[in-house]
């Protein structure tokens, strides 16, 4: 059984996949999307020992040996340029996320789809697809367990194609946006009431230039969600 999160990652897939999944972790992931038959055959990459223990473990105990290779390394580096044709980023910051990519652009190569799920920070992997020709292609936004998480899948193509509103979807997502979903009103709702909260203290205590200048750019943040919100 996985997680809706991962599951949700899992279904964009493309079926016969040779998949690299980057931060596996327990390799679920890819266990999950051999056994399912949505990937042909996978690598599991991770940077840190103990869950690239818990990885060869996984793999080992689902009988998968022969399918998933698991790698130790940074990002990228556990692949060559052309072996894998889909990679999955999860569970991890935006910012890193899109360090990753960045890292390893030429093992890009031969990959027709990147499969991207940000705990915080989409916003950042949005702009990271857009500056390197990756066209987003679909997102999706879910709850589990009290946490709202967004996937975003992208391929090589027209980058600028989906953007109507660049600065705004930029941050919200495009598809996200048009779908309007209750999950993703509930996020946005969130956000601002937490961006409120902060411009009310910094207005009461912060008499710095600093405190001003980080007060107004919330208010231009809060403006461009609630006039571009639905
Ligand atoms: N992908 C799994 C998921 O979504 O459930 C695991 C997410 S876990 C929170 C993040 C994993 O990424 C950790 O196991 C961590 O060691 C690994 N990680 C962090 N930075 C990494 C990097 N630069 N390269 C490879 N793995 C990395």
């Amino acid at each position: 059984h996985l997680s809706k999160r991962l599951e949700t990652v899992a279904s964009f897939i493309p079926k016969g996949a040779v998949l690299a999944d980057i931060g596996s972790d327990h390799a679920y992931l890819p266990c999950y999307a051999c056994l399912r038959g949505y990937a042909a055959k996978a690598i599991a990459g991770e940077v840190a020992d103990g869950p690239l223990r818990s990885a060869r473990q996984q793999v080992e105990k689902a009988g998968l040996s022969h399918l998933i290779s698991v790698r130790k390394g940074d990002g990228l580096a556990v692949i060559a340029p052309g072996e894998a044709d889909c990679i999955t980023i999860a569970g991890m910051g935006g910012s890193l996320i899109a360090r990753i990519l960045g890292d390893g652009e030429d093992k890009l190569a031969g990959v027709r789809r990147l499969i991207l799920q940000p705990n915080i920070g989409a916003e950042l992997v949005r702009r990271w697809l857009l500056d390197h020709g990756w066209e987003l292609v679909a997102e999706r936004i879910l709850k589990e367990d009290g946490q709202i998480y967004e996937v975003l899948v992208a391929e090589r193509g027209d980058a600028r194609r989906p953007y109507r509103h660049l600065e705004a979807e930029l941050l919200l997502g495009p598809f996200l946006r048009q779908e309007n979903s209750e999950v993703f009103r509930e996020k946005w709702q969130r956000e601002l009431r937490h961006w409120k909260r902060i411009i009310a203290d910094l207005a009461e205590k912060g008499e710095s230039e600093a405190a001003q200048e980080k007060k107004r750019e919330l208010e231009k943040k809060v403006q461009l969600v609630e006039e571009a919100l639905p």
